[in-house]
């Protein structure tokens, strides 16, 4: 069965909400097994609407729209279902009694519009609503399914966990399979070097499928399984995921959820280590990262945001004279603040980042998005030069990024 989500509401078109229902349905249709293959939005308006539930029902055996069941003008959602199959809108006297009791039970008299509500397309199949008023339904037309739930996501979860899905499992034999996903996440590494070296099994395996996906500091390669089980999609993504790490363990830090700042925060807990930090170009973003974990203060015990050169000699004691001779973005000066800030703070590890974020302050032999990363490690102090392309954030981030990396390899390894 394939399927294809249709979101109505204008609302979404005018950049004012993010659609996260389509979000929501994608996960639980490939919890059953439901390939989705297409998702659109589409304003309030019947004839758009109409067009594409055409669309959908040329591709897709199971079209799930969400929106515009409310009881207001805009809410059409109902009336183009009804025009498209040709059925009338019939009043459900059972679900105008659900609807008055709903009121009823609030104190509150019944608007007249909201009756509109108990209206639905000739041979529709009640999806109950047990948060609010707008009830969902489900209509068999052409061979094929359409099934209507509301906008608000607080209506329609429960309608799609307690309606739409039992029901799909039991006429169609829906969840015979599941849909899982594993991403392995990167850093450190380009997408292209990646590309290079799976290629062979990003051709090859058709299931589990592979895709990669780059953001701003950190790539995933997502491997997708589809079997009969949880148990069985694991062991079919396990065998492939260890292919993965054989080439590519040097650049993987996580998985799904996980974050670099975690798994470094792990490290420095289990080895009861404890840091500081002396940022100038990322003032304070690596302090910031750090301290996102719940119980930081077990391993972080504070950062200073030493972004002028005055700053760097007067607050952390780094010597005029280096910032004099080679600047304060230079391999000597970083090493003295990662040296001057494990000093004041008495930590064990310090880590100092001191870069050119720009757009200005490049040169050429210091361009725009150089960075130098000191960690001092117990008196042993190792520098990393790195030369990110890119705009301010995307330095800034990077910068950030890789101080965390490097330092989890070195905890690793410690
Ligand atoms: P109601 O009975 O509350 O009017 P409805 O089915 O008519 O329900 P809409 O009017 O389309 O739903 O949307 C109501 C609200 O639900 C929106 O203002 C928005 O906050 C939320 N909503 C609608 N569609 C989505 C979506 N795709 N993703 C996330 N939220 C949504
Ligand atoms: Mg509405």
């Amino acid at each position: 069965m394939n399927a294809e989500i249709i979101t109505i509401g204008t609302e979404l078109l005018l950049g004012q909400i993010l659609d996260t229902n389509s979000l929501y349905l994608s996960k639980k249709l490939a919890e059953i097994g439901i390939n989705l293959y297409y998702k659109t939005s589409v304003g309030d308006n019947i004839t758009r609407i109409k067009e594409m539930l055409s669309i959908a029902a040329n591709r897709s055996d199971l079209i799930i729209v969400t929106g515009g069941l409310g009881p207001t003008v805009d809410d059409v959602t109902r009336d183009a279902v009804a025009e498209w199959t040709g059925r009338k809108l019939l009043l459900d006297n059972e679900l105008l009694h659900r609807i008055e009791q709903f009121f009823k039970n609030r104190n509150i008299k019944m608007p007249e519009n909201n009756k509109l509500q108990a209206y639905l397309p000739e041979g529709a199949l009640i999806l109950e609503n047990k948060v609010g008023t707008a009830p969902g339904f489900i209509l068999e037309h052409n061979s094929r399914i359409i099934a209507c739930v509301p906008g608000v996501p607080a209506e329609m979860k429960p309608m799609i966990e307690t309606g739409l899905i039992p029901y799909l499992i039991e006429k169609y034999g829906a969840g015979k399979f599941i849909i899982l996903s594993k991403r392995i996440k990167l850093t450190g590494i380009p997408e292209s070097l990646i590309d290079e070296k799976i290629k062979d099994i990003f051709i090859e395996s058709k299931n589990p499928t592979v895709a990669i996906l780059a953001h701003q500091t950190e790539i995933e390669i997502r491997l997708t399984a589809k079997a009969e089980n949880k148990e069985q999609a694991i062991s079919l993504i396990e065998k492939l995921k260890r292919e993965v790490y054989n080439r590519l363990s040097d650049n993987i830090f996580g998985e799904d959820d996980e974050t670099l700042e975690e798994k470094v925060a792990i490290l420095l807990k289990d080895k009861k280590l404890t840091i500081a930090t002396a940022e100038s170009c990322t003032a304070g973003l690596l302090s910031y990262r750090l301290t996102n974990i719940p119980g930081s203060s077990l391993y972080f015990l504070g950062g200073v945001n030493t972004y002028s050169n005055e700053s760097k000699i007067n607050l952390l004691g780094v010597s005029a004279e280096t910032i004099k001779r080679y600047g304060a973005v230079s391999e000597e000066c970083a090493r003295q603040m990662a040296q001057k800030c494990r000093e004041k703070f008495g930590s064990d590890i310090a880590i100092a980042i001191s870069g050119i974020a720009g757009p200005d302050g490049g040169t050429v032999e210091k361009p725009v998005g150089l960075v130098y990363i000191a960690i001092d490690f117990k008196g042993d102090i190792k520098i990393f030069k790195f030369n990110f392309g890119g705009l301010r954030d995307v330095v800034r981030a990077r910068a950030s990024q890789m101080a965390l990396f490097e330092l989890y390899k070195l905890l690793k390894t410690s």
